[in-house]
C-alpha cells in the first residue's frame, strides 16, 4: 500500500471532498491490485503436479500445473503418479475373469472330475477330485528360503470308483496357469516333462523345472518354478486312487497361480493348434493358489 500526502492551498470553504480532489492535510490512500504488485517481491512456491506456482504474500498464480507423469497400471495397483504417489482408476482386470471364467473349487471339499477312460476315451468316467494340503511358507526342512520367493504346496486327489472306471482305468489330467495373464486364444503351454529344468542356488529339489511363461507381480516379469510328482496311484479293491503333489516357488505374496482339472477328451480334438478354451469347458475345477 502506498501513502501519498498532499499539500494544496487552504480550501476551508468546501467540505473535503466536494471535487473529489483532496483537502489540505489529507492523506491517500491508494489500494487495488496495481499498488500492491508494484510493493513486493513475490514469494512463489514451486509448481506441481496440481497447482501452478503460487504467490504465498499475494496469491498470484504464474504458469501451468506440470500434470502427473503416469507409471502405468499393473495387476496388482491402478497408475499411479511417480512424483506425489496419487493414484487413478483400478489395477489391471485379471484375464481370467475378463475372459468369463469363475473359480469353482476351494481347499478340502471334493468335486466331481468328469474325464474318460483309458482304454476306451468314448467313454465317461467320474471321479471325486480335490485340492487340499495347501500351504504357504518362505523355507522348511527341504526346501531353502530363497530371496523374494515363497513356496506354495498343494496336493491335488482324485479317486474313482464307477464301472467304466473299473473296467477301463481312467485319464486324469491337470493343468496349471497364471490368473492374471490368462488367454483362453493362446495356444496350450508345454506338458511338465517339456519344461526346463529350473536352476536355484542352493535348492536342490529333483524336478523342479521352469514353471511356464513368467508371471507378472507389481508391473516385473519374474520367472516361477514347479515341481509335479505323482505319489499316489494304486488300486484299493475297486477304487482308484491318484495323489500328485505340486511345489510352486513364485514371488513371494504372489496369487494369481491356478491349478485345473479337465476332461482329458478335450486334448482329443486336432492335435497341435490347441488354445486354452479348448481345454476348458462347464465341467473343469479351478483352485486358485491364494490365502
Ligand atoms: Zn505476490
Ligand atoms: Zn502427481
Amino acid at each position: 500500500m502506498m501513502v501519498i500526502l498532499f499539500s494544496a492551498c487552504n480550501r476551508a470553504d468546501e467540505p473535503p471532498g466536494a471535487d473529489n480532489r483532496p483537502g489540505p492535510g489529507d492523506e491517500l490512500l491508494l489500494d487495488g491490485e496495481d499498488t500492491a504488485v508494484a510493493t513486493h517481491i513475490h514469494i512463489w512456491s514451486e509448481a506441481d503436479c496440481r497447482e501452478p506456482a503460487i504467490c504465498a504474500v499475494c496469491g498470484a498464480t504464474e504458469g501451468s500445473p506440470l500434470g502427473h507423469i503416469w507409471i502405468s497400471a499393473n495387476f496388482q495397483e491402478p497408475r499411479i503418479c511417480s512424483v506425489c504417489f496419487e493414484t487413478d482408476g483400478s489395477p489391471l482386470p485379471p484375464g481370467f475373469e475378463v475372459h468369463g471364467y469363475a473359480i469353482n473349487a476351494a481347499s478340502d471339499s471334493y468335486y466331481p472330475h468328469i474325464t474318460v477312460t483309458y482304454e476306451n476315451p468314448s467313454l465317461i468316467t467320474t471321479g471325486q477330485a480335490s485340492f487340499y494340503d495347501f500351504s504357504v511358507f518362505e523355507s522348511d526342512e527341504d526346501l531353502a528360503a530363497v530371496d523374494g520367493y515363497e513356496w506354495q504346496k498343494l496336493r491335488l486327489r482324485v479317486t474313482y470308483d464307477d464301472d467304466n472306471a473299473w473296467r477301463y482305468g481312467a485319464w486324469t489330467i491337470y493343468s496349471w496357469f497364471d490368473y492374471y495373464q490368462f488367454d483362453p486364444s493362446a495356444p496350450v503351454g508345454k506338458l511338465y516333462n517339456e519344461l526346463p529344468d529350473a536352476r536355484i542356488p542352493g535348492v536342490d529339489l529333483p524336478g523342479l523345472r521352469v514353471g511356464g511363461d513368467p508371471v507378472n507381480f507389481y508391473g516385473i516379469d519374474y520367472e516361477y518354478y514347479l515341481s509335479a510328482e505323482w505319489i499316489r496311484n494304486e488300486w484299493v479293491g475297486r477304487t482308484l486312487y491318484q495323489v500328485v503333489e505340486l511345489v510352486f516357488l513364485v514371488p513371494a505374496g504372489y496369487d494369481g497361480l491356478v491349478v485345473a482339472f479337465f476332461n482329458y477328451s478335450n486334448l482329443d480334438s486336432d492335435s497341435g493348434g490347441l488354445t486354452k478354451a479348448d481345454y476348458y469347458d462347464e465341467d473343469s475345477l479351478f483352485f486358485r493358489l491364494k490365502q
